[in-house]
């Protein structure tokens, strides 16, 4: 059960302090208190946890300070939205905000490789106006043989050069604990120049236990990658496990799922899934078009496949787009073949900027009534 409460609610004030002490006659029920930072104010819930079917909710409701009552009996009670009224809470994170409304593209290379390479693609993306970008520096390959990611040695230039080009957040995969403070003490040591968003790869979808250890920080925000092999609600409950931890900072990512009837590709699209997890969480929603196709084929239109899905993704209201590029992508390290050049990185921007434009004409009609009209003769 969430109790939302009034936003003037002072909850050092006796209003509070009432429904707390109603609380109490309930010794079973764990009470918590949660702050989520709302688009205009600070949303206030108090999360009660335990069998609360005897809680009576007309009772709470009737409260000064309580603005509604909700009671959830999905699973994933912290991401879960229960209710469309309730707010989609974002969070800013280096000044960029995240939710349900905005969109941000995260271009670049699957995995670091040369010092040369990292500096060509941060200088570019600056040149774009583009503060958000992807580097993974541990990579989780198929073959033991292929190259793992320079790992914690590179942290220290890819931090320093990525300051010194304005990028904001860098979305960087973390295997295990180990990575996430070799991450934080590198950014520290490098005086902070750039944040790092911790990305949980698919593979690791439901690593219990990574899961717990990058929802027990709250300095770092967490992209979840839906697992692959993994139904949407498994995926759901496994990203649960970060914000129980107490970390409200979470992207959940669509990336594709495994099945051979996806080929060529190499993996089926998911992202008619992205209004469907809005609705269904508070989290906003990423797609990863790079590794759900795979490769750079295109229609004879000349459309890349990774544009169209991406569009589909985009024209369904996504919020953030994780995209691969390379200087070289003849010499990339790893997932060269999927990997855009520059020039088709801004072709690619261009594209995303002309889907995006339709999604808001598409939802503006919405807001207007016209759909609803529609629907109803
Ligand atoms: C990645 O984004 O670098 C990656 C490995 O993706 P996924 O976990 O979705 O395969
Ligand atoms: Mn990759």
């Amino acid at each position: 059960m969430i109790i939302i409460l009034k936003a003037d609610t002072n909850v050092q004030g006796p209003e509070y302090e009432k429904i707390n002490t109603y609380l109490k006659q309930f010794p079973d029920i764990n009470v918590k208190l949660v702050e989520l930072q709302g688009e205009t104010r600070t949303v206030r819930e108090v999360h009660l946890i335990g069998p609360t079917h005897n809680v009576p909710e007309e009772v709470l409701t009737s409260m000064t300070g309580v603005e509604r009552v909700i009671r959830i009996s999905s699973k994933y009670r912290q991401i879960g939205r229960y209710d469309l009224r309730l707010v989609p809470v974002g969070f800013t994170y280096q000044g960029i905000k995240f939710n349900q409304e905005t969109l941000h593209i995260f271009p670049g290379p699957c995995a670091v490789d040369t010092l040369e390479h990292a500096e060509e693609t941060f200088k570019f993306l600056q040149g774009l106006g583009i503060v958000t970008t992807r580097m993974g520096a541990y990579k989780p390959r198929t073959s033991p043989y292929d190259f793992q990611g320079h790992g914690a040695n590179c942290l220290p230039w890819v931090f320093d050069l990525a300051g010194k080009y304005g990028i904001k957040i860098i979305a960087m995969e973390v295997l295990r604990e180990q990575h996430i403070d070799e991450i934080k003490e590198a950014l520290e040591a490098a005086g902070n120049p750039t944040g790092v968003m911790l990305q949980i790869g698919t593979r690791n979808a439901q690593n219990f236990e990574l899961l717990k250890a990058v929802g027990s920080q709250n300095e770092l925000p967490v992209l979840y990658k839906r697992g692959m092999g993994l139904t949407l609600e498994e995926s759901l409950n496994a990203c649960e496990y970060i914000a129980s931890g107490g970390n409200r900072q979470i992207v959940f990512c669509l990336r594709g799922v495994k099945s051979q009837l996806g080929a060529p590709h190499r993996n089926i699209v998911d992202f008619i899934h992205v209004p469907v997890v809005q609705r269904l969480t508070r989290l906003p929603v990423c797609i990863d078009p790079s590794h759900s196709v795979g490769s750079k084929e295109h229609g004879p239109d000349g459309l890349f496949d990774i544009f169209n899905a991406a569009a589909q993704g985009v024209i369904s209201g996504a919020n953030m787009i994780l995209v691969e590029c390379h200087p070289e992508p003849e010499t990339a390290l790893c997932d060269g073949p999927q990997s855009l050049t520059f020039p088709e990185l801004e072709q690619f921007i261009n594209d995303v900027s002309i889907v995006r434009e339709a999604y808001e004409k598409r939802v503006n009609v919405y807001s207007q009534g016209m759909f609803k009209k529609m629907t109803k003769t």
